[in-house]
């Protein structure tokens, strides 16, 4: 079969060693969280203002633990460059009661109450803390935070005060309603209630072309068609020996040995499996035509080849893998193991393969890079864990925001980098973290043919800049610039 390339994608190569320490910020709490799965119990309460006071819970002090700060305090002087060992936080999360830092000249824990101290500074570039007279706690130095939590230490303050005297009136109140609502029933009819519409059902955009169902037949023609294409690259290579594997929705062929082929076999089931809870879709659902076909040469050099004899294209050096999505709707990931080692190549392969079930799913849109590419390392990682891929990947490009306050300079064009992918898939992280019903309402509403800005303030409700100070100040960064 002849691929007609519509649009193609590679992971790089280019390794990243980075072995220190994971970034003082953030990462930790994101980190723990994504295993959990895209899909969550949808949230009740969806507003902006709620998703604003959701994004400000993840400056949380907590993640000042193990980082070096500079204490002012009140009697004077101050603690410079200590570590912080452990942070209570104030009735309202975000704020700060007790920090406890490493004692420099003892090396022992001391604890400091915030009324002791002026401020608390992790370095330029980050949020700081400083006293708050009226609750006498340490605040984020960001103005819109810091409201928010004067506000709710208020509340508090007050809700103690009065405390015991308010409890009954809610119960009251709904015995009320019930009771109202029963005597209603005698007088009206009860029409069948209507079937409550998904915010994942976005209407398809006019002129957006969505993908025609196949019929069994269909597909199993196209899968022997498939089959041929691999026979054909098998052909093409005479002195390889090449090994075949076949599940329910993916061929591959391989020069390795059969048993390391079989090594990324489950990775691509598992993934298919994700993916298809994650789009809530039948389990048995067939997103590709016929089958998606996977071929994994052992050496980069075959690799080439291929790419240039057969599916004419030249691969560039740093590929590892690449995926071939036809306008047709096919796909096709090939990848090689040179320079790589097995897991960073399984990752690699579910990234592509990612794209690919991007590509297949509803409709032909392509969605932007950003979210394409922060997506599939965001599936790869937590598919395949690898600690030197997409993670380390995530700690070197938090690193770099962290001390330049930038994700980059040009991070929402349509090119990528290197760079660029531990950005978007750090950004993604953190917007399913957020909320990953919303993540997905995001996507819906990009394949259905809304410009981003429009599925964005749909599904998250905040323009783009303001994700990106949102996403910045989860990092612990003031004004992170795009
Ligand atoms: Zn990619």
């Amino acid at each position: 079969m002849a691929y007609t390339i519509g649009s193609i994608s590679a992971r790089c190569r280019a390794s990243v060693s980075y072995r220190r320490r994971m970034a003082r910020w953030g990462v930790g709490g994101l980190l723990a969280l994504f295993g959990a799965g895209l899909i969550c119990v949808p949230r009740a309460n969806l507003t902006p203002a709620a998703l604003a006071a959701e994004a400000a819970t993840y400056v949380r002090p907590a993640n000042l633990v193990g980082s070096k700060v500079t204490v002012t305090l009140k009697a004077g002087g101050s603690l410079d460059d200590v570590e912080v060992i452990r942070v209570v936080e104030g009735e309202a999360a975000g704020s700060i009661r007790i920090v406890t830092v490493k004692d420099p000249s003892t090396s022992e824990a001391l604890p400091l109450l915030a009324s002791k101290i002026v401020s608390l500074s992790p370095g330029p570039g980050t949020v700081q803390y400083t006293f708050d007279d009226a609750s006498k706690r340490l605040l984020p130095d960001d103005p819109e935070q810091r409201a928010q939590l004067q506000q709710e230490l208020a509340k508090s303050a007050k809700g103690s005060a009065v405390s015991g005297g308010t409890g009954k009136t809610p119960a009251a109140t709904h015995s009320h309603e019930k009771s109202g609502r029963a005597g209603s029933e005698h007088t009206t009819t009860r029409e069948p209630r209507p079937k409550k519409k998904s915010p994942f059902d976005i209407p398809v955009r006019e002129g957006t072309h969505v993908w025609p169902e196949q019929s069994e037949a269909d597909s199993k023609k196209l899968l022997t068609e498939q089959k041929d294409y691999l026979k054909k690259v098998q052909a093409n290579f005479p002195n390889r020996r090449f090994s075949f594997a076949e599940t329910k929705f993916f061929i591959f062929l391989s020069d390795l040995p059969p048993a390391d082929l079989q090594l990324y076999v489950p990775y691509m089931d598992a993934m298919y499996r994700r993916l298809i809870s994650t789009f809530d879709l039948k389990p048995d659902t067939n997103i590709w035509l016929g089958k998606a076909s996977v071929i994994i040469f052992a050496d980069q050099e075959m690799f080439n080849e291929h790419e240039t004899q057969m599916v004419h294209h030249n691969a560039p050096a740093w590929a590892q893998a690449l995926a071939h999505l036809s306008s047709d709707g096919n796909v096709l990931i090939s990848g090689h193991t040179t320079g790589s080692t097995r897991l960073y190549l399984a990752q690699s392969l579910v990234h592509e393969t990612t794209h690919g079930f991007l590509w297949r799913y509803k409709t032909r849109v392509v969605i932007p890079l950003w979210v394409n590419e922060g997506f599939a390392e965001y599936i790869a990682s937590a598919i395949v864990p690898d600690p030197h891929g997409t993670v380390a990947k995530e700690k070197l490009a938090i690193k770099k925001m962290l001390a330049s306050s930038s994700m980059g300079g040009n991070f929402f064009d349509n090119t990528f980098n290197t760079e660029k992918y531990g950005v978007a898939s750090n950004l993604t992280r953190y917007m399913i973290t957020i909320d990953a019903k919303r993540y997905r309402i995001f996507l819906e509403g990009l394949k259905a043919g809304m410009e981003e800005e429009e599925s964005l303030k749909n599904s998250y409700g905040v323009p783009r800049e303001r994700l990106v100070q949102q996403y910045g100040r989860a990092l612990g960064i003031l004004n992170l610039q795009p």
